[in-house]
């Protein structure tokens, strides 16, 4: 049986899905983590330790590894683990994306660059360090604009400004989540801040996988809440898309020319869009799947998940369909409230019966910390929903959503 290598941060919510999907598929999985601790959840199947956050440490290690046990394909899970899988693709000789362009996918500034030089629709946008002063930046700005970490994820950080006192605050706000003790790990990324024009405009996400440099969509998603700042928590997801079918072709036709421009030509792509009256604007390109549990909402051919697509794909198998199952479907990222400790969350039954919804999962454990963007960056739960249109899908997730409330008491300072 050939071996597969899944690289999967202690952090990721992925473990579960991509693991049952291997499963399915009967292929032999080894988990690459950088924590023992989690690793031993999935004892059964074979686990290595890895440095994750260093891909040439990182490499060396998959390298020895694969030397006793041959691998076959390695996977990366969530931003974490794209280049390292990249790189130590290349080192064995193993179909893969150059890590440049990955890389690249990952390091905002390095993606804003390029895709300025090769084309596609940018922003004007510019580099300034964390030991910068702020408020002489701040005279040279125009606004609005919206400051960010080049290398976070899930909105962390990325802070909306429309005056000078604005920008100042956002960006002493950011210098102080890149001086976290988990941020530590990004390096030279944590001493840099972007600062972009803001792109006005409705968001939606592309979904997508690669083949041979074609990009297939495997979904559109629209977000039908408004995105406007200061900071952009993500709530609900619903595909297909209602948006006009050329607006639609607009969108598949900028990403594919963002990936283009960063040299991407195989696996899962995830884009993030803004449409205005100049067309589609890509915010962000990553080379990986949706985040969160997200993908638990799409199904494609005879229900198949995502993530076994994502395996077929790595391991050169077939793939019988990428046509997303017809019936319309949403999900709800739980916006956090408020922060402090979760104390109980009330009405998961009344949500659960909810005409159109599948699931509702709670992904933070009664007694720990929530906090809310822009320093948070873990969802609260996920709700899921299928109905006959976009329309009752979402319709459905608010429903839901409004039967959930949330116990969240202070958290002592100190
Ligand atoms: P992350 O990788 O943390 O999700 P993004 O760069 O994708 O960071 O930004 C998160 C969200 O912030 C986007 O989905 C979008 O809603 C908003 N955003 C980011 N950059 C811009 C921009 N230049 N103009 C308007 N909105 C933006």
């Amino acid at each position: 049986m050939e071996r597969l290598l899944l690289l999967i941060p202690t952090t990721s919510y992925r473990v579960s899905d991509f693991l049952a999907a291997a499963d399915e598929l009967g292929v032999d999985v080894v988990v690459g983590s950088n924590e023992r601790s989690v690793l031993e959840e999935f004892a059964d199947g074979g686990t290595v330790t890895l440095d994750l956050a260093d891909p040439a440490k990182g490499t060396e290690e998959i390298v020895a590894y694969a030397r006793e046990r041959p691998l076959a394909a390695i996977v990366g899970v969530d931003d974490e683990t794209t280049v390292l899988a990249a790189t130590a693709s290349a080192a064995l000789d193993l179909p893969h994306n150059a890590p440049e362009s990955v890389a690249a996918a990952r390091d905002k500034f390095r993606f804003r660059t390029m895709l300025a030089n090769a084309g596609p629709r940018s922003p004007a946008f510019r580099l300034l360090s964390v030991d910068d002063d702020a408020r002489r930046a701040a005279r040279e700005q125009t606004f609005p604009c919206v400051l960010k970490p080049l290398s976070l994820a899930a909105s962390r950080g990325v802070i909306r400004a429309d005056d000078a006192a604005g920008f100042v605050a956002a960006f002493a706000r950011i210098g102080a989540i890149l001086r976290s003790p988990d941020v530590a790990g990004l390096g030279d990324a944590a001493e840099a801040i972007l600062v972009e024009d803001y792109i006005p405009g409705v968001e939606v996400a592309l979904e997508a996988l690669l083949v041979g440099g074609r990009l297939n969509v495997l979904a559109l998603f629209d977000k039908p809440d408004p995105l406007e700042g200061p900071f952009f928590e993500e709530t609900i997801y619903v595909t297909p898309s209602r948006l006009a079918a050329a607006t639609q072709e607009s969108i598949v036709a900028e990403t594919t020319r963002a990936v283009a421009a960063l040299g991407l030509h195989d696996g899962p792509v995830h884009a993030e869009l803004r449409v205005n009256d100049r067309g589609p604007w890509v915010i962000e390109l990553a080379a990986r799947s949706i985040g969160g549990l997200c993908s638990r909402v799409l199904r494609f051919g005879a229900g198949v998940r995502l993530e076994e697509l994502i395996l077929r794909h790595a391991l050169g198998l077939p793939i019988e369909s990428l046509e997303r199952e017809q019936r319309p479907a949403g999900v709800m990222m739980i916006p956090t409230p408020k922060a402090g400790i979760l104390r109980a969350v009330h009405g998961l039954d009344e949500a659960r019966g909810v005409a159109g919804i599948d699931e509702v999962t709670i992904s933070i454990a009664i007694g720990r910390e929530v906090i809310p963007p822009p320093e948070g960056y873990r969802y609260l739960g996920f709700l899921f929903a299928r109905a006959d249109t976009p329309e009752a899908a979402e319709a459905a997730l608010r429903e839901a959503h409004a039967c959930l409330d949330f116990d969240i008491e202070p958290a002592e300072s100190g």
